[in-house]
C-alpha cells in the first residue's frame, strides 16, 4: 500500500488541448467530474497525463519488470478478466513449480503449500504472521509469556519488514551492517536470537545454516528467480533445513508485470438492471428462492426450492457444460444448511447473456429432472430415504474429486508436520 498525498498548489483542473475536440470545460483534478465525457476524450486525457510519468524503461532504480515478451502481453490480456485468487475456478500450478524450483523436500506425488499474493510485501506479512502465531502457540504450550515477540533481520532488509514489525507488533532487531560488510552478518544475527525470536529474516544470500532451531524466512523477492538459474549450487532454499518459508516476486525477475483495475455509474446501473432481469427470469421458473437483496452488490444468490433429488452443486456442474461458471456455496456457520448458487453481474454480463443464462438453467433443470436422484448428504445422514428405491449415483464431479484430494493432502501435510517439525511448511509467493 502506498499512501498518496498528491496535491497541487497551482491548478486544480486539467486542460487538454487534444481532448477539446470533445470537452470544452476543464476537468477537476482531484474530484470525479459532475458530467460524463466521451470515452475517447477520457482516453486522450489519461494518455496525455501518463506521458508525463517517468519512462519505466529508463527507471534503473526498480526491480519491477518494465518490459515483457509480447507473448506474455497477449496472455495477460487474455486473462485480465479472471479473478486469479479464486482457486476453485482457476487452479494454479505455479506454487508447485516454484516449490520444486526451490528444492522443497516434497515426495513424488506430494503437493506443496503456498499462495499467490499481490506482491512480496503481502507475502512477507503472511509469512511473518504465521511465524508469530507458531511461536505464540509454542510459548503458550510451555506456559511462557508470549507478549514480546521479536524478529532478527539485517539492517539491509526491505522496508516491508519494518512495516510487518509495526503492523503486527513485533520488535525488529536489526543486525547493523559494517562498511566492509554490507549484508547481515550471520554470527551477529545468531547472537541476537533469543527464545522470543519468531524467525530470522534473511535476504537471499544468507549463509545461516542448521545449527539453531529458530526458523528462517528467505526474502527472495528478486533473488528467487535469479539464483536457481545463475547459481544452482548456492544452497539458499529449502535444502537448508531451517529455511521454512520463501517469498519471490513474479513482477521482478519473474519477468512479468504487476496488475491494476477500475468502475462507473452507467455501467453499475446497467449491471443492476441486468441483475433484475436475471432475478425475474429465475423467479419465473418457479424452482428457486431468491436469497439476495435488490440493493447492494449487483448479484443474484438463489437456492432450489426443492433440493432433495438434485442439489445446487449439480446445477453448478451441469451449467459448466454450457460454459457457465456459476459456483454453489454452503453458507458459513450457523447457516450451513443453506446452499446457494451465485451469479455476480459485471459489466461484461449483458442483457442477452442474462436471458441466455436463464434458458440454460431451464435446460439444466429439465435434464436433472430426467436423471435418477444423486445420493445427498442429507439422505445418507438421516437414512430417511434409505429403504426407498433411490438409485445412488456415485460418479463424482471434478470439483468434488479435487476437494477430496485436497483434504487428503492437507491431512497428510498436517501429519508430516507433526512428525518432522513442519519441514514442508512454507509460503511460496509471487
Ligand atoms: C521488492 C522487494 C520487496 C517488496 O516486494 P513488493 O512486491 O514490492 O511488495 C520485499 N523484499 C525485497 C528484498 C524486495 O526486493
Amino acid at each position: 500500500m502506498v499512501l498518496s498525498n498528491t496535491f497541487s498548489k497551482s491548478d486544480d483542473s486539467i486542460h487538454s488541448t487534444f481532448a477539446s475536440r470533445y470537452v470544452r470545460t476543464a476537468l477537476p483534478r482531484f474530484k470525479m467530474p459532475e458530467n460524463s465525457i466521451p470515452k475517447e476524450a477520457a482516453f486522450q486525457i489519461i494518455n496525455d497525463e501518463l506521458m508525463l510519468d517517468g519512462n519505466p524503461r529508463l527507471n534503473l532504480a526498480s526491480f519491477v519488470t518494465t518490459w515483457m515478451e509480447p507473448e506474455c502481453d497477449k496472455l495477460i490480456m487474455a486473462s485480465v478478466n479472471k479473478n486469479y485468487v479464486d482457486m476453485d475456478e482457476y487452479p494454479n500450478r505455479c506454487v508447485n513449480m516454484i516449490a520444486h524450483l526451490f528444492n522443497a523436500p516434497l515426495g513424488e506425488a506430494e503437493a506443496a503449500v503456498g499462495v499467490g499474493t499481490v506482491g512480496s510485501s503481502e507475502a512477507i506479512m503472511l509469512a511473518g504472521l504465521a511465524f508469530k502465531r507458531k511461536w505464540q502457540n509454542k510459548m503458550k504450550a510451555e506456559g511462557k509469556p508470549y507478549d514480546k515477540p521479536n524478529i532478527v533481520t539485517g539492517a539491509n532488509v526491505q522496508v516491508c519488514w519494518e512495516k510487518f514489525a509495526r503492523y503486527f507488533e513485533v520488535e525488529l532487531k536489526e543486525v547493523k551492517l559494517r562498511e566492509d560488510y554490507l549484508v547481515m552478518d550471520p554470527v551477529k544475527a545468531v547472537e541476537m536470537v533469543d527464545e522470543n525470536t519468531i524467525c530470522v529474516a534473511a535476504i537471499l544470500g544468507s549463509t545461516l545454516n542448521g545449527e539453531w532451531d529458530t526458523p528462517i524466512h528467505v526474502d527472495a523477492a528478486s533473488g528467487g528467480f535469479i539464483a536457481p538459474f545463475l547459481y544452482p549450487e548456492l544452497e539458499w532454499d529449502f535444502r537448508l533445513p531451517l529455511v521454512k518459508s520463501i517469498n519471490v516476486s513474479g513482477h521482478k525477475y519473474g519477468l512479468v508485470y504487476a496488475g491494476i483495475g477500475w468502475g462507473y455509474k452507467n455501467v453499475m446501473e446497467n449491471c443492476r438492471e441486468n441483475m433484475l432481469v436475471l432475478k425475474a427470469g429465475l423467479e419465473k421458473t418457479g424452482r428457486f428462492n431468491i436469497v439476495s437483496k435488490d440493493n447492494g452488490v449487483p448479484l443474484v444468490a438463489f437456492s432450489l426450492k426443492n433440493n432433495s433429488c438434485h442439489d445446487e452443486f449439480e446445477v453448478s456442474d451441469y451449467l459448466r457444460r454450457f460454459g457457465w461458471i456459476v459456483p454453489a456455496y454452503t453458507m458459513p456457520p450457523d447457516a450451513q444448511n443453506v446452499t446457494v448458487l451465485r451469479v455476480v453481474i459485471r459489466e461484461d454480463f449483458s442483457r442477452t447473456l442474462a436471458e441466455r443464462l436463464v434458458i440454460d438453467i431451464q435446460k439444466v433443470l429439465h435434464e436433472l429432472d430426467t436423471l435418477p436422484a444423486k445420493i445427498t448428504a442429507k439422505i445418507a445422514l438421516n437414512g430417511e430415504n434409505a429403504d426407498k428405491n433411490v438409485t445412488v449415483v456415485t460418479k463424482k464431479s471434478a470439483i468434488e474429486t479435487q476437494r477430496e484430494i485436497t483434504t487428503v493432502w492437507r491431512k497428510f501435510v498436517m501429519e508430516k508436520k507433526k512428525m518432522n517439525g513442519c519441514k514442508i511448511e512454507w509460503t511460496a509467493l509471487r
